[in-house]
Protein backbone atom coordinates (compact mmCIF):
# COMPACT_ATOMS: atom_id res chain seq x y z
CA UNK A 1 0.00 0.00 0.00
CA UNK A 2 1.27 3.19 -0.94
CA UNK A 3 0.75 6.62 0.68
CA UNK A 4 -1.89 7.40 -1.98
CA UNK A 5 -3.83 4.32 -2.01
CA UNK A 6 -4.40 4.88 2.41
CA UNK A 7 -5.34 8.47 1.21
CA UNK A 8 -8.00 7.07 -0.63
CA UNK A 9 -9.63 5.11 1.97
CA UNK A 10 -12.75 5.98 3.94
CA UNK A 11 -11.87 6.53 7.15
CA UNK A 12 -8.36 8.01 6.63
CA UNK A 13 -6.58 10.27 8.97
CA UNK A 14 -4.16 13.08 8.03
CA UNK A 15 -1.78 14.33 10.42
CA UNK A 16 0.73 16.91 10.31
CA UNK A 17 4.40 15.72 11.03
CA UNK A 18 5.78 17.85 14.27
CA UNK A 19 7.90 20.61 12.91
CA UNK A 20 11.44 18.94 13.98
CA UNK A 21 10.63 15.65 12.67
CA UNK A 22 9.35 17.41 9.80
CA UNK A 23 12.71 19.51 9.39
CA UNK A 24 14.87 15.98 10.21
CA UNK A 25 13.00 14.13 7.35
CA UNK A 26 13.45 16.84 4.49
CA UNK A 27 17.21 17.07 5.53
CA UNK A 28 17.09 12.92 5.40
CA UNK A 29 15.24 13.05 1.98
CA UNK A 30 17.03 15.02 0.34
CA UNK A 31 20.76 14.70 0.97
CA UNK A 32 22.81 12.29 -0.27
CA UNK A 33 24.78 10.41 2.71
CA UNK A 34 27.50 7.99 2.15
CA UNK A 35 26.26 5.77 5.59
CA UNK A 36 22.18 5.18 3.75
CA UNK A 37 22.90 1.27 4.72
CA UNK A 38 22.16 1.80 8.26
CA UNK A 39 18.72 2.22 7.95
CA UNK A 40 18.31 -1.39 7.89
CA UNK A 41 20.63 -1.73 11.21
CA UNK A 42 17.77 0.44 12.72
CA UNK A 43 14.89 -1.17 11.40
CA UNK A 44 15.95 -4.48 12.37
CA UNK A 45 16.95 -2.55 15.81
CA UNK A 46 13.52 -1.66 16.05
CA UNK A 47 11.98 -5.01 15.31
CA UNK A 48 14.15 -6.03 18.07
CA UNK A 49 12.96 -4.01 20.76
CA UNK A 50 9.51 -4.74 19.37
CA UNK A 51 10.02 -8.45 19.78
CA UNK A 52 11.91 -7.99 23.50
CA UNK A 53 8.65 -6.07 24.92
CA UNK A 54 6.15 -9.02 23.70
CA UNK A 55 8.41 -11.48 25.25
CA UNK A 56 8.36 -9.75 28.34
CA UNK A 57 4.88 -8.81 28.62
CA UNK A 58 4.45 -13.00 28.24
CA UNK A 59 6.49 -13.82 31.36
CA UNK A 60 3.86 -12.53 32.72
CA UNK A 61 0.85 -12.60 30.80
CA UNK A 62 0.62 -15.84 28.58
CA UNK A 63 -2.05 -14.69 26.35
CA UNK A 64 0.06 -12.34 25.19
CA UNK A 65 1.75 -14.54 22.05
CA UNK A 66 -1.95 -16.16 21.68
CA UNK A 67 -2.33 -14.94 17.92
CA UNK A 68 1.31 -15.40 17.18
CA UNK A 69 3.55 -17.11 19.02
CA UNK A 70 6.97 -17.02 16.67
CA UNK A 71 9.18 -14.54 17.73
CA UNK A 72 10.63 -13.65 14.46
CA UNK A 73 11.91 -11.04 11.82
CA UNK A 74 11.39 -11.25 8.10
CA UNK A 75 13.05 -9.13 5.52
CA UNK A 76 11.95 -9.38 1.54
CA UNK A 77 12.96 -7.07 -1.53
CA UNK A 78 11.07 -7.39 -4.72
CA UNK A 79 12.81 -6.22 -7.61
CA UNK A 80 9.29 -5.27 -9.72
CA UNK A 81 7.71 -3.31 -7.20
CA UNK A 82 11.20 -2.10 -6.29
CA UNK A 83 10.21 -2.22 -2.51
CA UNK A 84 12.05 -3.96 1.07
CA UNK A 85 9.41 -5.25 3.33
CA UNK A 86 10.21 -5.99 6.76
CA UNK A 87 8.36 -7.63 9.34
CA UNK A 88 8.22 -8.30 12.90
CA UNK A 89 6.19 -9.73 15.40
CA UNK A 90 6.72 -8.06 18.21
CA UNK A 91 4.66 -5.87 20.33
CA UNK A 92 2.99 -3.93 17.17
CA UNK A 93 0.96 -0.47 17.75
CA UNK A 94 -2.03 0.41 18.36
CA UNK A 95 -3.49 3.08 16.29
CA UNK A 96 -2.79 5.79 18.72
CA UNK A 97 0.90 4.80 18.96
CA UNK A 98 1.51 5.26 15.01
CA UNK A 99 0.29 8.48 15.63
CA UNK A 100 2.28 9.44 18.41
CA UNK A 101 5.64 7.34 17.89
CA UNK A 102 5.81 8.08 14.29
CA UNK A 103 5.43 11.45 13.53
CA UNK A 104 3.38 13.69 16.50
CA UNK A 105 5.96 13.78 19.34
CA UNK A 106 9.41 14.54 18.97
CA UNK A 107 12.01 12.70 21.12
CA UNK A 108 14.09 14.87 23.07
CA UNK A 109 16.71 14.37 20.90
CA UNK A 110 15.29 15.46 17.90
CA UNK A 111 16.90 19.16 17.86
CA UNK A 112 20.04 17.49 18.59
CA UNK A 113 20.46 15.37 16.05
CA UNK A 114 19.20 18.09 13.74
CA UNK A 115 21.93 20.86 14.55
CA UNK A 116 24.35 17.85 14.97
CA UNK A 117 24.15 17.06 10.88
CA UNK A 118 23.19 20.47 9.95
CA UNK A 119 26.49 21.48 11.60
CA UNK A 120 28.22 19.09 9.78
CA UNK A 121 29.75 19.26 6.25
CA UNK A 122 29.57 15.59 5.56
CA UNK A 123 26.47 14.80 7.21
CA UNK A 124 27.37 11.93 8.84
CA UNK A 125 23.91 10.52 9.76
CA UNK A 126 25.04 7.28 11.48
CA UNK A 127 24.42 7.94 15.06
CA UNK A 128 20.80 8.79 14.16
CA UNK A 129 20.02 6.19 16.89
CA UNK A 130 21.40 7.12 19.36
CA UNK A 131 19.12 10.68 19.39
CA UNK A 132 15.99 8.43 19.61
CA UNK A 133 14.91 9.34 15.83
CA UNK A 134 16.19 5.77 14.07
CA UNK A 135 13.49 5.26 11.98
CA UNK A 136 13.64 8.01 10.00
CA UNK A 137 16.66 6.85 8.59
CA UNK A 138 14.01 5.20 6.17
CA UNK A 139 13.70 8.08 4.10
CA UNK A 140 18.11 8.14 3.35
CA UNK A 141 16.57 5.09 0.74
CA UNK A 142 12.78 5.36 -0.06
CA UNK A 143 10.59 8.04 -0.76
CA UNK A 144 7.12 6.47 0.33
CA UNK A 145 7.12 4.56 3.47
CA UNK A 146 3.90 2.19 4.96
CA UNK A 147 3.78 0.94 8.62
CA UNK A 148 0.95 -1.99 9.23
CA UNK A 149 1.10 -2.94 12.59
CA UNK A 150 -1.22 -4.85 15.14
CA UNK A 151 -0.81 -4.88 18.58
CA UNK A 152 -2.57 -6.45 21.30
CA UNK A 153 -4.12 -3.44 22.64
CA UNK A 154 -6.10 -2.81 19.12
CA UNK A 155 -9.01 -4.74 17.33
CA UNK A 156 -7.89 -3.91 14.13
CA UNK A 157 -4.80 -3.69 12.36
CA UNK A 158 -3.81 -0.09 10.99
CA UNK A 159 -1.68 1.26 8.55
CA UNK A 160 0.32 4.23 8.51
CA UNK A 161 1.96 5.94 5.66
CA UNK A 162 3.63 9.01 4.65
CA UNK A 163 5.43 9.67 1.12
CA UNK A 164 5.50 13.66 1.97
CA UNK A 165 7.72 15.56 4.66
CA UNK A 166 4.58 17.53 6.26
CA UNK A 167 2.11 15.62 6.74
CA UNK A 168 0.98 11.79 7.00
CA UNK A 169 -2.12 9.37 6.83
CA UNK A 170 -3.99 6.81 8.72
CA UNK A 171 -6.64 4.55 8.52
CA UNK A 172 -7.74 1.45 9.24
CA UNK A 173 -5.94 -1.48 6.92
CA UNK A 174 -8.56 -2.55 4.52
CA UNK A 175 -6.57 -5.98 4.19
CA UNK A 176 -7.50 -6.97 8.01
CA UNK A 177 -5.78 -8.27 10.59
CA UNK A 178 -3.17 -9.91 8.04
CA UNK A 179 -0.12 -9.55 10.92
CA UNK A 180 -1.93 -11.10 13.69
CA UNK A 181 0.60 -9.24 16.06
CA UNK A 182 3.50 -7.10 15.10
CA UNK A 183 4.70 -4.64 12.44
CA UNK A 184 5.47 -4.47 8.52
CA UNK A 185 7.07 -2.25 6.99
CA UNK A 186 7.42 -1.08 3.42
CA UNK A 187 9.96 0.40 1.91
CA UNK A 188 9.66 2.15 -1.94
CA UNK A 189 12.85 2.64 -2.82
CA UNK A 190 14.01 6.04 -4.44
CA UNK A 191 15.55 5.18 -7.74
CA UNK A 192 18.94 5.74 -6.87
CA UNK A 193 18.46 3.30 -3.84
CA UNK A 194 17.32 0.42 -6.36
CA UNK A 195 21.34 -1.44 -5.43
CA UNK A 196 19.55 -2.56 -1.78
CA UNK A 197 17.11 -4.65 -3.84
CA UNK A 198 20.22 -7.17 -4.88
CA UNK A 199 19.59 -9.74 -2.90
CA UNK A 200 23.68 -10.48 -1.72
CA UNK A 201 24.11 -6.95 -1.10
CA UNK A 202 21.53 -7.44 1.25
CA UNK A 203 22.05 -10.38 2.83
CA UNK A 204 25.48 -9.24 3.21
CA UNK A 205 23.97 -6.43 5.09
CA UNK A 206 21.43 -8.49 7.09
CA UNK A 207 24.32 -10.51 8.25
CA UNK A 208 26.19 -7.40 9.57
CA UNK A 209 23.39 -5.95 11.12
CA UNK A 210 21.99 -8.83 12.66
CA UNK A 211 25.26 -9.71 14.84
CA UNK A 212 23.51 -9.31 18.76
CA UNK A 213 19.64 -10.22 17.54
CA UNK A 214 18.64 -12.59 19.74
CA UNK A 215 15.65 -13.11 17.33
CA UNK A 216 15.43 -15.53 13.70
CA UNK A 217 15.96 -13.03 11.27
CA UNK A 218 14.59 -14.75 7.26
CA UNK A 219 15.50 -13.46 4.28
CA UNK A 220 13.23 -13.46 1.31
CA UNK A 221 13.87 -12.39 -2.12
CA UNK A 222 11.80 -13.03 -5.40
CA UNK A 223 13.11 -14.25 -8.58
CA UNK A 224 12.34 -13.52 -11.77
P1 LIG B 1 13.81 4.53 19.30
O1 LIG B 1 13.90 3.14 18.75
O2 LIG B 1 15.14 5.03 19.75
O3 LIG B 1 12.75 4.70 20.33
P2 LIG B 1 12.89 5.13 16.64
O4 LIG B 1 12.81 6.42 15.87
O5 LIG B 1 13.76 4.09 16.04
O6 LIG B 1 13.39 5.51 18.09
O7 LIG B 1 11.44 4.54 16.85
C1 LIG B 1 10.43 5.36 17.42
C2 LIG B 1 9.39 4.55 18.14
O8 LIG B 1 8.51 3.94 17.20
C3 LIG B 1 9.91 3.42 19.01
O9 LIG B 1 10.27 3.88 20.29
C4 LIG B 1 8.69 2.49 19.06
O10 LIG B 1 7.79 2.92 20.06
C5 LIG B 1 8.04 2.70 17.71
N1 LIG B 1 8.43 1.64 16.77
C6 LIG B 1 9.30 1.75 15.74
N2 LIG B 1 9.41 0.57 15.09
C7 LIG B 1 8.61 -0.31 15.72
C8 LIG B 1 8.29 -1.71 15.53
N3 LIG B 1 8.86 -2.44 14.56
N4 LIG B 1 7.39 -2.26 16.39
C9 LIG B 1 6.81 -1.55 17.38
N5 LIG B 1 7.08 -0.24 17.61
C10 LIG B 1 7.97 0.38 16.80
MG1 LIG C 1 15.05 2.70 17.07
Amino acid sequence: MTAEQVEQLEDTEKFTFQTEISRLMSLIINSLYKTREIFLRELISNASDALDKIRFMALTDSSALAHNSKLSISIAADPESKTITITDTGIGMTREQLKQNLGTIAKSGTSEFLAKVEGSKDGDVNQIGQFGVGFYSVFLVADKVTVASKSNDDEDQYVWSSQAVDDFVIAKDPRGNTLGRGTQITLHLKEDAEEFLNENALRDLVTKYSEFINFPIYLWSSHE
